[in-house]
């Protein structure tokens, strides 16, 4: 583990103390933290003004119990979340996840992350995450519906254009997010478009949202590759995750002319020498919502299903993790590099280990922190917001192509701050700071609040 600068230390002692049993809060903090010591040590204010303190504290917290009456008559209860941690730079901004493993230390370290994320952008957007234990898997529409309702008969009164603006996470897509719209604007009776994003074309979602994670991750990876001279082009490629950034990653690296060999879910992973079949991927996820091993059943022999397992034991030349956070061990690492990895691109928040990511630093392998990497939604998010406040809609070109700007001008600012910094081409060092350093002087300028 990197050495934290003796300034910075106590700061860090103090806040793993004040959020005890937060793991994943912890080690998104650190990662920060490893990053800064040449920052202070150049710019003292930081630590004078006490803005690393501040940052690692959220703005406000909400926990409430979401009550709703499941298909047999059962009443059930789940826990909801949103941690508003940041509006230094413009409303609160950050997707929603539905999932099991949901508590507060994940919503945090999820928000921690968005703050510099959002920054990275260089959109208005403040940081915020939220979010609760829910589990959608196996639950009727009806079901997931009454629970949305209830979810937002809560979260309502704490959301709105100019204050805290959710969008989907993992469990969370345009299904949910309509329920959710639908309920907010009941509740409050107005329509006001960009409360949300991540909405539906038919009713003020844009075009591009919902590839533009996976896109914006392709478009980074690509550019760094670039820097080597090397490109997605002819690569062999593994895509863990089969959700909305895996299944949009795959299209965009298959346009590069890449070939994803194989993608995974929560039950195991496939393997097609072949290429991902696209269209089929989509069928069973996107429509039918079924287990990844249906995709080996549809293909037939060729097609190796592996239940449980580790998909980066799969050999290739570029990895995108893209399910969950710490899905790329150290241990997945070594065995990437001997494989010959060249790249790793975090699709999904924080999706390697620290291990993992110095691993992979110290074989001199590219790579590209997801909070960099994956900030395409959340910029096409803002893209989303900026054409619900001007009553417009542009075309897929058009909100594609600022995407792809976008992503430019983030990998440019990761590297020029990692080379500014003394650290050429550590984009993990690059992100933290070039991200840091935009909210800090917004939070410094707007005195001590
Ligand atoms: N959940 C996504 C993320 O992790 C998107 C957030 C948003 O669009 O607000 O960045």
């Amino acid at each position: 583990m990197t050495q934290i600068d003796e300034k910075l230390e106590p700061i860090l002692v103090e806040v793993l103390h004040r959020n005890a049993g937060e793991p994943e809060f912890h080690q998104a903090v650190r990662e920060v933290f490893e990053s800064l010591g040449r920052v202070v040590a150049k710019h003292p204010t930081y630590i004078e003004h006490a803005l690393i303190e501040r940052i690692c504290e959220p703005e406000r917290q909400i926990i409430f119990r979401v009550p709703w009456v499941d298909d047999q008559g059962n009443v059930q209860i789940n826990r909801g979340f949103r941690v508003q941690f940041n509006s230094a730079l413009g409303p609160y901004k950050g997707g929603i996840r539905f999932h099991p493993s949901v508590n507060l230390g994940i919503i945090k370290f999820l928000g921690f992350e968005q703050i510099f994320k959002n920054a990275l952008t260089g959109l208005p957007i403040g940081g915020g995450k939220g979010g609760s234990d829910f589990n959608p898997h196996g639950r009727s529409d009806g079901e997931v519906m009454r629970f949305c309702q209830s979810f937002m008969t809560e979260l309502h009164r704490h959301l709105g254009e100019y204050i805290d603006v959710p969008a989907g996470d993992i469990g969370v897509g345009k299904r949910e997010i309509g329920y959710m719209f639908g309920q907010y604007k009941r509740l409050t009776n107005r329509y006001e478009s960009g409360v949300l994003t991540g909405k539906d074309l038919a009713y003020g979602g844009s075009r591009a949202r919902r590839e533009a994670t996976g896109y914006g991750a392709t478009y980074f990876v690509e550019r760094m590759l670039g820097t080597k001279n090397e490109s997605f082009d002819g690569k062999r490629v593994v895509v863990s995750g089969s959700g909305n950034v895996a299944i949009y990653t795959i299209e965009k690296v298959i346009a590069f002319g890449g070939k994803v060999v194989a993608c995974s879910d929560s039950s195991g992973y496939v393997v097609d020498e072949n290429g991902i079949d696209l269209g089929l991927l989509k069928e069973i996820k996107e429509v039918r919502r079924e287990r990844i091993s249906e995709y080996a059943r549809r293909k037939g022999s060729g097609v190796e299903h592996v239940a449980g397992g580790s998909i980066w034991d799969v050999p290739c030349d570029v990895a995108m993790p893209s399910a969950t956070q710490n899905e790329l061990t150290g241990r997945d690492a070594r065995v990437l590099v001997k494989n010959g990895v060249i790249a790793v691109g975090e699709g999904a928040n924080m999706p390697c280990t620290p291990e993992a990511v110095s691993t992979f630093q110290k074989a001199g392998v590219l790579f590209a922190p997801g909070k960099a990497a994956n900030a395409g939604g959340v910029a096409t998010s803002a893209l989303e917001m900026q054409q619900n406040a001007s009553r417009d809609s542009w075309s897929f070109a058009r909100t594609e192509d600022r995407l792809a700007q976008i992503m430019n001008n983030i990998h440019d600012a990761c590297a020029e701050t990692a080379e500014e910094y003394g650290a050429p081409g550590n984009y993990v060092l690059g992100a933290n700071i070039a991200g840091f350093v935009r909210v800090a002087d917004a939070m410094d300028a707007l005195g001590v609040i």
